[in-house]
């Protein structure tokens, strides 16, 4: 896999620290006792504005619009999207504008939610942020916002939401390389790679660059949003098309595609006491600080699957995503449920 084909430009923090998770292991019954042997891939150094799974997207969708002369970039997001901060970020880094619209998907009106967090970031970057109601079709909103820059004599580059096209996808495409070479620096075997999986960017991008280079790893995907069929399908579609920009398609096969969708809760961006519960352990098991929408989410369902026997005897990297930004958009969703 040659990425300097696609001439991303580079400013994460890379690469990101791969590290044993021994306490939180032995929380989850541990190796001695015949449970996972956990280790964590730190994608929430990534360094962007406080980093996360979407800088390495960006590397490559910023290269894309430099060299479309893009003056600014458009993109879409969930209120406290960590890809809209980090898009906010990028765009302030190559002194481009930047036009972000905000789905009010989860209909929280708390003050923390709604102007904290993520919010108070993309305003320091300083986006233009405009917002809509849950159920916009943000595709349109996506093209009316770009016709505009347009129609104002401005260059406008359009980045999907989370970043998860062909282009954004080469990042964890990439991971995928750099990933593997750790690991064989190290001597670890690696059985299994857990992510949570939304937009579907980073679970394509790891299938479709694990399968190209050949490493035979799998991965499980832990879903946010969409049911098992919908969101399996989105994967697959984008590591085949993936796959297909860096020349070897065919080597995506539909069975490389696992998501679990099982650990949504009341639905996208909404917590629940087993979230709380995850965000707890990983904080004080190991230090390590989760997001409560998507990598809390994620080892909600690492810890219930491994209480269920299902990564016995496994060495599992969980791929922390990032979006400890967001957690400050919950704070008041929190109060008093933390024991
Ligand atoms: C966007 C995001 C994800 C999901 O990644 P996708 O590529 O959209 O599937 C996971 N974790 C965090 C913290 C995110 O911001």
């Amino acid at each position: 896999m040659h990425f300097a084909r696609f001439n991303p430009v580079r400013f994460a923090h890379l690469p990101t620290p791969l590290e044993p998770l021994p306490r939180l292991s032995e929380a989850l019954s541990g190796p001695a006792a015949g449970g996972p042997n956990l280790w964590v891939k730190r994608d929430d150094c990534t360094g962007l504005a406080g980093g996360g799974n979407k800088t390495r997207k960006l590397e490559f969708l910023l290269g894309d619009a430099l060299a479309n002369e893009a003056d600014t970039l458009v993109t879409q997001g969930a209120v406290q999207s960590n890809h809209v901060r980090q898009t906010a970020a990028a765009a302030a880094r190559f002194g481009l504008d930047c036009e972000i619209i905000l789905e009010e998907r989860t209909g929280s009106t708390a003050v923390d939610y709604t102007q904290g967090g993520n919010v108070l970031l993309d305003q320091l970057l300083g986006a233009r942020i405009r917002r809509v109601p849950a159920g916009t079709d943000m595709n349109l909103a996506l093209a009316e916002v770009a016709a505009e820059v347009h129609a104002a004599g401005g260059s406008p580059y359009v980045i999907p939401g989370g970043g998860s096209n062909i282009i954004g996808a080469l990042g964890y495409a990439e991971c995928a390389l750099e990933l593997v070479a750790q690991a064989n620096g190290m001597g670890l075997e690696i059985d299994l790679i857990v992510t949570a999986t939304g937009s579907a960017g980073t679970q394509a991008g790891l299938v479709a660059g694990l399968a190209v280079m050949g490493a035979d790893i799998p991965v499980l995907g832990i879903g946010v949003r969409a049911p098992r069929d919908v969101q399996e399908a989105n994967v697959f579609k984008l590591a085949a098309d993936t796959a297909g920009l860096l020349g070897h398609r065919e080597r995506v096969t539909r069975e490389m595609v696992e998501c679990d969708c099982d650990f949504v809760g009341a639905g996208y961006g909404l917590i629940d006491q087993l979230v709380i519960d995850a965000l707890t352990l990983a904080a004080r098991t190991e230090g390590l600080v989760l997001d409560p929408v998507y990598s809390g989410k994620a080892m909600k369902g690492l810890i219930a699957l491994s209480a269920a026997g299902r990564f016995d005897g496994e060495t599992v990297v969980f791929l922390h995503t990032g979006g400890a930004q967001g957690l400050f958009g919950y704070q008041s969703e929190m109060e008093g449920r933390l024991t």
